[in-house]
């Protein structure tokens, strides 16, 4: 189910900034393509298969936007109050069809259809009551707290494009619409594996020499937030046979396959030639970091091919290349728009320089400053090992390849966690 075509996908430089690696995905990656039809609930997270056009007016017809009471803005004097005789009682849900004199005034509730005739709503609070007249004041402009059909979303309209990440919003502007079912993509399924003959799973015996298993944890989280179906196929030796095989074999009932560690330049680093002997690298170096070695490709299955994509073993490493490559990866494979994550400024508490021609991730709590601005505050510990980094900070700042220093007090660009993630 390869949907990650690997003609003229070769990428030959040295490190593939990441703006190419993005464009790559969209030119060269295809989206599933079976769709099926969900309801509602349990629809969040899905993503959206076509445009959804409004099938009606939203909201359906005019009406009030406060309790109060309904007129006709011609019957206003400019100059002073102006008494109307109260013709009838509306409230929500009441009849439509009601319409209304010269010189009248409706009681009227919030939600309840505007009566023929009547433009401008008084609120309850601004008028005063004597027996059946109302007494209105002057300036209220026409058309004032009253709510026109179709004002939100207009019948025909898109309410929501192809390629929607449905949030709860979403869903609640769809059931708005009294739309009872969306269709979506299907879900993806993924398959993780760790590697490395040094990782064991948490709560197994543990040797000297050995470290429990962050990374499958993680990516399986990572994943399921973004509505794939993830399998846990465990943990692989560092060993060229059993990789291939292992890749071989999750290729065929998957879309995507990833793994960490082995995609470094080290001896025991087996994974980029295993997919090599099974499929095709697109690329194996990615200027960011941390994170540099990312693999990505395609696995030829039986029955089947998949996306592969290779990161790194550290955990921080990990959590930056997921966000930064399979994420978009995924994300196009799902059928999702590509998503522009717009960083917050805020002000570095902290010097920092760096490489160029790399994209840098760096972690940071964020604070409020003696002046009330938010500060960024590096984590002390930057290892791309240290999963405490990630625990005890807020987000990532995003350095941009152009940049080689940042002093403090220099506007830099945020990204929380949950942006990030979601
Ligand atoms: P590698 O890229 O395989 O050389 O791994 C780099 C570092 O990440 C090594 O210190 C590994 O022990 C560590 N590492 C690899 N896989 C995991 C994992 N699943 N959980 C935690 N740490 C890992
Ligand atoms: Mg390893």
């Amino acid at each position: 189910m390869a949907q990650l075509t690997d003609d003229c996908f070769a990428f030959s430089g040295p490190l593939l900034p990441l703006d190419d690696m993005e464009r790559l995905i969209g030119e060269r990656v295809a989206p599933v393509a079976e769709t099926e039809q969900v309801p509602l609930r349990g629809a969040c997270g899905r993503v959206t298969a076509t445009d959804i056009k409004a099938p009606v007016d939203l909201p359906p017809f005019d009406n009030s936007a406060v309790d109060g009471y309904a007129v006709r803005h011609a019957d206003l004097r400019a100059n002073g109050d102006s008494t109307l005789t109260i013709a009838g009682r509306l409230t929500a849900g009441a009849r439509t069809g009601v319409a209304l004199d010269p010189g009248q005034a409706i009681r009227i509730f919030t939600g309840a259809a505007m009566p023929a005739g009547a433009d401008t709503v008084f609120m309850q609070e601004d008028v005063t009551v004597d027996g059946d007249r109302v007494i209105v004041p002057k300036g209220l402009k026409r058309g004032a707290n009253r709510r026109l059909a179709g004002e939100d979303v207009a019948a025909g309209q898109v309410a929501l494009p192809a390629g929607t990440v449905l949030e709860p919003q979403h869903i609640a502007l769809a059931a708005a619409l009294g739309i009872p079912k969306i269709e979506v993509r299907r879900r993806l399924r993924v398959a993780i594996f760790s590697t490395g003959d040094e990782v064991v799973e948490p709560g197994s015996p543990r040797g000297g020499a050995a470290i429990y298993d962050a990374n499958r944890y993680l990516l399986s989280e990572l994943l399921e937030r973004l509505g794939a179906q993830v399998t846990d196929l465990g943990i692989l030796r560092d060993d060229p046979d059993a990789l291939a095989g292992a890749l071989q074999a999750a290729a065929a009932g998957h879309d995507l396959v990833v793994t960490s560690g082995g995609v470094s330049t080290g001896e025991a680093d087996h994974v980029r030639s295993a997919v090599e002997r099974i499929g095709s690298l697109v690329f194996w170096r990615v200027a960011i970091k941390p994170g540099r070695p990312v693999a990505m490709g395609v696995i030829r299955g039986a029955g089947g091919s998949a996306a592969f994509v290779g990161l790194p073993g550290n955990p921080v490493a990990v959590f930056v290349t997921f966000v930064r490559v399979v994420k978009p990866l995924l994300r196009r494979l799902s059928g999702a728009r590509p998503q522009t994550l717009v960083p917050l400024p805020v002000r570095a508490a902290f010097a920092y320089r760096k490489k160029k021609d790399r994209r840098e991730y760096v972690r940071v709590a964020l604070r409020r400053a003696g002046d009330g601005e938010l500060e960024a505050v590096k984590h002390p510990q930057d290892g791309a090992g240290i999963l405490t980094s990630l625990t005890e900070t807020d987000g990532l700042l995003e350095f941009a390849e152009e940049v080689t220093a940042i002093e403090p007090g220099a506007r830099v660009g945020f990204l929380s966690y949950a942006a990030l993630i979601g």
